[in-house]
């Protein structure tokens, strides 16, 4: 079944058997290729929707050998019309891909170990590895335990509380680095090279990306086998934005949809904002950071596809742009506020650089438009502490009731009566 047919440099074009191996001799990424001919003679849209609902109905377009054999429930997350958003923002045809009720583990990142893991266990991994801003290690470390394989998550130590106990909970071990996540990644490295285990995002990255892919496939699929006009996408290491357009390049030269011009518009934290800093000033470069931000899911100094995620935006047409911390949580509370989603502070970051971007012009308001919800609220409560008025305590009596509440309530905002 398998339509993988090797590893391909993307630079200088070198050829490589299907293997966990990490870069080309001359150091740059591996990618994928596929069989796309057998994708065009297999693929229709009825064979598709007739599959149960999870990212394997998508399965030919994944590097696996075989079928899948663990992480099956994983995807098909809702796509969800916002329209309450979209009035707050200023657009008018809005949709929220929302990957923060994803499972198991509430982020997007469960779409990528899927892919990953199933790729280790074909490969023969009895140990399976991350290096993790939070949400990776909480979806290695589930997925691992649900397939029996041990799970080591390398995470720089002042992550959310949330996140690490929800590492640690499947059993994993947790190994908490001092210093950043771009410390944590060289040292995986080292790991990778000496030890032979299957890091998702190391020796295993070129088919843990893969994985992104399904999330722009279903927003096709639930658009109704359209492309969306524009699509903004929270930026850790700049993987997943370039999978949103390869996904829908592949789709379209499938003729599973209608080939249209669609806008990539990336989004990250001011605190961390390497890529939107070399978008801004027009070049491709990235000029590694030291990372101060609440937003730390995506707090990746020196991504390593940062260099084919200004490539992406700027070959669609698009931008990137990044907002301060404040902004971050407004933007968690305007979501939650508008569409009763809760997402983590990544999807503050996409909420508010969406607001920006309408603010300024750069974005089409009349266009339709996606924003990728990645992760859930629930991880990172820390960046909401002090920011909500949390109610007030009276005791069980009608009269303090409305003394207090009611009366209360009635000054500040009138009732509607109908
Ligand atoms: C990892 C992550 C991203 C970004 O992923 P990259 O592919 O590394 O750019 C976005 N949102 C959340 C919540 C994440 O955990
Ligand atoms: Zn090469």
């Amino acid at each position: 079944m398998s339509y993988v047919t090797g590893l391909k440099c993307r630079e200088c074009g070198k050829d490589y058997p299907i293997a966990p191996r990490v870069v080309c001799d001359c150091i740059a990424p591996l990618e994928i290729m596929y069989d796309v001919a057998g994708w065009k003679r297999d693929l229709t849209r009825e064979k598709i929707a007739s599959r149960p609902p999870n990212m394997w109905r998508y399965r030919e377009l994944l590097p696996l050998s075989n079928d899948p054999t663990v992480s099956l429930n994983v995807g098909y997350t809702p796509l969800v019309n916002a329209p309450r958003l979209a009035k707050a923002i200023g657009c008018r045809k809005l949709w929220i891909k929302n990957d923060a009720v994803n499972s198991p583990t509430l982020s997007f990142k469960d779409r990528v170990v899927a892919v990953a893991l199933n790729k280790a266990i074909e490969f023969g991994f009895k140990i399976i590895a991350c290096a993790s801003t939070g949400n990776l290690a909480n979806a290695v470390a589930a997925h691992s335990a649900a397939a029996g394989l041990q799970a080591y998550v390398f995470i720089p130590e002042d992550l959310e509380e949330a996140k690490i106990i929800g590492s640690a909970v499947y059993g994993a071990k947790v190994v908490k680095i001092r210093g950043n996540y771009d410390q944590v990644n060289r040292l995986c490295s080292q790991i990778a090279g000496e030890h032979g285990w299957g890091f998702v995002n190391v020796n295993l990255r070129a088919f843990y990306a893969e994985g992104s892919k399904t999330l722009a496939y279903e927003v096709a699929e639930q658009l109704g086998w359209r492309l969306p006009d524009q699509v903004v996408v929270p930026m850790a290491g700049g993987s997943l934005i370039t999978r949103v357009g390869k996904a829908f390049d592949e789709l379209t030269e499938i003729g599973l949809v209608e080939g249209k011009p669609y806008i990539l518009y990336g989004a990250q934290a001011t605190g961390c904002s390497p890529i939107t800093t070399a978008t801004k000033a027009g070049h491709r470069e990235i000029e590694p950071q030291r990372p101060s931000t609440i937003a730390r899911s995506l707090a990746i100094g020196n991504p390593a596809d940062g260099y084919y995620a200004t490539g992406a935006i700027m070959a669609s047409g698009g931008a990137g742009e990044d907002v301060s911390d404040p902004e971050v949580v407004a933007g968690m509370k305007l979501l939650a506020e508008t569409e009763g989603i809760l997402g983590e502070t990544a999807a503050g970051v996409t909420v508010a650089v969406a607001q920006k971007l309408l603010a300024s012009g750069r974005m089409n308001p009349d266009a339709e438009t996606v924003l990728c919800v990645t992760g859930n609220g629930l991880k990172t409560l820390d960046a909401l502490q002090n920011q909500l008025d949390l109610g007030l305590t009276i005791r069980p009596r009608l009269e303090e009731f409305e003394e207090q509440v009611l009366n209360a309530v009635q000054a500040s905002v009138p009732v509607a009566v109908s």
